[in-house]
């Protein structure tokens, strides 16, 4: 296990471009972009973790994603050591980049470039989405967010809903009752309460709808 919360420098480099480390919290990010008048983040400001995180994940949200404004990426390999990736170099895909299939790589830093915007305009498009987020996501329940990918196609949310699904619930883990792409913990659920509702899920939307939902989350067992 790396821990990389003590990496939290964050620079504006060149022109247009912000420079931060993998600890950074992307809402920190978000936040420092509309400070300096750059647009192209705020897309980001409301999705829980560090830069290193949305790096690997290719987090996106409200038809943004990284991919769409990382310019490079450092990071350290097991094997070469320290190399800087040009973006054409880091294979990003929904939710997937090269580090999702080098799981050993550590992401250190790296590079967007954003374009000049109103400070105010860009503030006011972040609490437009953290507003949408906040009426339509469980964020009063801890959860992992979003627990299956998108299926090309369809919603994991509304096939889930379709299937009445909401609600559905294994210990204290439990579909939520206000956005079915959410598991949430109602309290005490354990790592076998929410993967055996993540299967009977994926086992009843397969039955109704014929489309395998596959997880978005991460399952590391221990
Ligand atoms: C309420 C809620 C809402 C969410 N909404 C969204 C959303 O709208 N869009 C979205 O895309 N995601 C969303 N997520 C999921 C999550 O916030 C993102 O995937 C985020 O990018 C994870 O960042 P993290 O730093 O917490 O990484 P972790 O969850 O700790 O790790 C995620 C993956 O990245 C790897 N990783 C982390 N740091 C590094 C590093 N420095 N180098 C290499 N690999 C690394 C980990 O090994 C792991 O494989 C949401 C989660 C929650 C709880």
């Amino acid at each position: 296990m790396i821990d990389t919360t003590g990496l939290r420098q964050m620079e504006r480099s060149e022109g247009n471009v912000l420079t931060a480390e993998a600890g950074v919290p992307l809402a920190r990010l978000a936040d420092f972009a509309c400070r300096e008048g750059l647009a192209g983040l705020e897309f980001a400001h409301g999705i829980p973790g560090t830069l290193g995180g949305a790096v690997c994940m290719n987090a996106g949200a409200y038809g943004g994603e990284m991919k769409q404004v990382i310019t490079s990426v450092t990071a350290l390999f097991p094997e070469e050591g320290i190399r800087t990736l040009t973006a054409e170099e880091l294979d990003f895909g929904y939710r997937h980049s090269l580090f999702s299939d080098h799981p050993d790589a550590v992401v250190l830093r790296a590079a967007v470039a954003l374009t000049p915007g109103d400070p105010e305009e860009i503030r006011g498009r972040m609490q437009d989405f953290m507003a949408r987020r906040k009426a339509s996501q469980p964020l009063e329940f801890p959860s992992a967010g979003s627990t299956f990918k998108r299926p090309v196609g369809h919603f994991a949310g509304t096939l889930i809903d379709q299937c009445g699904l909401k609600g559905l619930t294994v210990g204290g883990a439990q579909v939520s009752e206000k956005h079915a792409g959410f598991v949430i913990n109602r309290g005490g659920a354990t790592f076998d309460d929410v993967t055996e509702l993540m299967r009977q899920v994926q086992q009843r939307v397969y039955a109704e709808t014929g489309v395998r939902l596959e997880p978005e989350v991460r399952i590391v067992e221990a």
